[in-house]
Order: C-alpha cells, then structure tokens, then sequence
C-alpha cells in the first residue's frame, strides 16, 4: 500500500536512510547495494522528474522562466538552486511541482521490487526528515558524523569553499537532532573499511529487527 512504507503483493518493507551533507550516506547505500540490496534515491528521482519534456520541468519554465535552462535545454539545477536557496517561496513552488513527481516515481520502484519478490529495500532521501516522511519509511538509519568531518570531505570531494558548505549545513535539519530521532545511527567517524563495517552491523541488527535473515545479503570483503 503506497505511503505506509508497506507495498501490496509481498510485504515489500521499505526503511530509510539519511544523515546531514556530506554525512556518509553515498557510502553506506553503496555498502547496502553491494550485499544485493536495492537502494532507491531520492536525489536521482529528483533529476528524472525534470529531465526534457517531462511536466514538471515544463511547470518549472512556466513559474520561474526559462533563464533556469542551461544552453541544451536542460534544468540548470546550480541556476534554480541558487535562485530557491535565497527565496523561500520559491523553494516552495519547487517542491509543490517535483515532489508529487518524486513520489510517484518512488512508488512505481517500489511496487516493481515488490512485484519480484523483494522483501527489503532502502530508500536514501537526504532530507527525510525535513519533507516528513518518517512516518512513512521504517525504520530509520541515520549517518552521523562531526561537522569538521564532513567539512572536509566536502571540501576534498566538491572542492566547496567553506561559505558554501556551511550554507549548505545551515539550510538542513541539524545533525544531532536526525540522530535523535533516528531508530539507528551509524557513526562515521573513522575510515571507510569501519563504515562499511558499521553499515553491515547495523543492517544485520535491522534485518533481525525485521526478522528477516541477513543471509540473503551476503557480505563482500571489506574495502
Ligand atoms: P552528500 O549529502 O553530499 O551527497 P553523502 O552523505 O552521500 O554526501 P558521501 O558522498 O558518502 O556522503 O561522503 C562524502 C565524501 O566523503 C565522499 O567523497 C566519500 O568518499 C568521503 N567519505 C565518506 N566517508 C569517509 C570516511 N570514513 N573516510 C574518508 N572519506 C570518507
């Protein structure tokens, strides 16, 4: 049934995985997809909802004009994010016009993964909390991880000045209160061999929680 978390045909459990900028999350969903679980992402969803010819970036053009195209006719997703991050109401128009499509999107996925048998899926949403959908996907895996951490994997990995990371933190829920609401937390605060480790220990406690048998996702060597 789409929007319990819960999908028809086998008991499809869908449970969520976020954590702030630069927290991890990448990394633990690739740890996830590497034991044979699918992982669907909500940033992805987001760009297929405003690819060329889609309805929603046809809306987007009509709201905000078509200086948010880049020269192929395509979202300039830097161009519209700039323009939402200094107006709130416009971020609003945004959401009003990608999110139903987002959601429609994840739905089919996870119908079709309940169609094939699939009693587990992952659903990686970095702002699961801020668009409220922890009553919907449980339970909840939080990646945590100091904000001088993440700095400066963010700065290494996008070459972000430090203005722009900060922005970046400041327009998110904050950290530590994800991971008190989160049901587990996954701390990555070391190398990334122990985050996978970490992800593998946490998934087996969820799959029990679950009780569904973690042999069915079986651990490759870690990095
Ligand atoms: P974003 O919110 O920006 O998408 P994210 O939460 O998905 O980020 P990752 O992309 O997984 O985070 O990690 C951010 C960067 O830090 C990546 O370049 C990743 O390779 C690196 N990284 C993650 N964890 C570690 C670690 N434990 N040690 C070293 N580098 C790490």
């Amino acid at each position: 049934m789409a929007g319990s978390g819960t999908f028809w045909r086998v008991a499809l459990r869908v449970f969520g995985l976020t954590g702030g900028i630069g927290s991890g999350k990448s990394t633990v969903a690739r740890r996830l997809r590497e034991r044979g679980l699918p992982v669907v992402n909500a940033d992805e969803l987001a760009r297929v909802a405003v690819l060329p010819g889609s309805d929603a970036l046809r809306q987007l053009i009509a709201h905000f004009g078509p200086k948010i195209l880049d020269a192929e006719g395509g979202l300039d997703r830097a161009k519209l994010g700039r323009i939402v991050f200094a107006d709130p109401e416009a971020r609003r128009v945004l959401d009003a016009i990608t999110h139903p499509v987002v959601r429609a999107l994840a739905r089919n996925h996870f119908a079709e993964l309940a169609e094939r048998g699939e009693p587990l899926a992952c659903y990686e949403v970095p702002l699961l909390y801020e668009v409220g959908l922890e009553g919907t996907y449980r339970p909840v895996i939080v990646v945590n991880a100091s904000d001088e951490l993440r700095r400066a994997r963010l700065t290494a990995r996008d070459g972000l000045g430090i203005e722009q990371i900060e922005a970046r933190i400041a327009a998110q829920l904050p950290l530590a209160e994800k991971v008190r609401r989160a049901d587990y937390v996954i701390e990555n605060d070391a190398t990334v061999a122990e985050l996978e480790a970490q992800t593998d220990a946490v998934f087996d406690a969820l799959c029990r929680s679950l009780a569904l048998d973690s042999e069915r996702y079986p651990k490759p060597e870690l990095r």
